[in-house]
């Protein structure tokens, strides 16, 4: 299937690795000009040249803190009004409510509430000039199903999800969606870093927290990355203006509900 999307620009968000980096193969993949951060240039240099060698868009990078106004900066300069924009950034650690300091607190807010709201700021008037926009915001299972341990990732993604609430339906007309994409359990660095937490917290191995999670998934196993960026190249598609203000769950139907 053509999703339509060729020779556009995509700035995507936190993607040297994990589900960012699939997002921005997968747009690359459909002839899409890739954009993408992280803030070690070396990781971000290395994947970019991975990106070239499996397509032939151009791909370009802007290091930096994309929780910062340099980062948002820097990204911006790097791709100007781009046609696509996948918010996204590092989740906020696991803990007791009771230990999170204010600085915790305003770092989650920032990072996953503040941070994508700045950005669909920045970029939402020219797509809606343009007559054309898609944005996907990589939210978190944890807004649907919140998690114990992630209080401050089901706070700050949970106000993300009421903005895009309210905001898609304001620019729908013009052709520019906002959606938002929930990762349930994936396969990536930061599933890696929150089993290890829980290992130095039972004394059980790493390994082993990851294959129970997976045999208790419906699904019998986690997500693979490149299934989380197709999702993701399907919502930039032409094809799917019409899919606007969604909280898409991508978890194996780990979630368990009848609608
Ligand atoms: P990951 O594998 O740890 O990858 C994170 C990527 O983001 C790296 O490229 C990292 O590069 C970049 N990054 C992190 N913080 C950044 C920042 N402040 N500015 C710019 N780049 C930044 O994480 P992931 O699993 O892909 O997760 C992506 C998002 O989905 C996170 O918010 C995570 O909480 C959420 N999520 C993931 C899962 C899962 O199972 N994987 C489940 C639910 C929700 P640098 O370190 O070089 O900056």
């Amino acid at each position: 299937m053509d999703l339509g999307i060729k020779s556009r620009t995509a700035l995507v968000c936190a993607a040297s690795a994990g589900l960012g980096r699939a997002c921005a193969l997968a747009l690359a993949r459909e002839g899409v000009s890739v954009t993408i951060t992280g803030r070690n240039r070396e990781a971000l240099e290395e994947t970019a040249e991975e990106l070239r060698k499996l397509t032939d868009v151009r791909i370009s990078i802007a290091v930096g803190d994309i929780t910062t106004d340099e980062g948002r900066a820097a990204a911006l300069l790097a791709c100007p009004n781009p046609d696509i924009l996948i918010t996204n950034a590092g989740g906020p650690p696991p803990g007791d409510f009771r230990d999170f300091s204010e600085e915790d607190w305003r770092a989650a807010l920032n990072a996953n509430l503040l941070t994508p709201i700045a950005l669909i700021r920045a970029t939402v008037d020219c797509m809606v000039t343009r007559k054309f926009g898609r944005i996907v915001n990589i939210t978190s299972s944890a807004v649907k199903s919140p998690i114990p341990s992630l209080a401050l990732s089901n706070t700050a993604r949970t106000g993300l999800t009421g903005f895009v609430a309210g905001l898609s339906r304001q620019v729908a007309r013009h052709n520019v969606t906002i959606n938002n994409l929930l990762p349930g359990p994936f396969n990536t660095a930061r599933l890696q870093k929150l089993a290890e937490g829980t290992a130095s917290a039972t004394g059980r191995e790493m390994e082993e927290i990851i294959a129970t999670r997976a045999a208790a998934n419906p699904a019998g196993r986690v997500g693979q990355p490149e299934e989380f960026g197709a999702m993701c190249a399907f919502l930039c598609s032409a094809q799917a203006g019409y899919i606007v203000g969604q909280n898409i769950l991508l978890d194996g139907g780990a979630f368990n509900s009848t609608m």
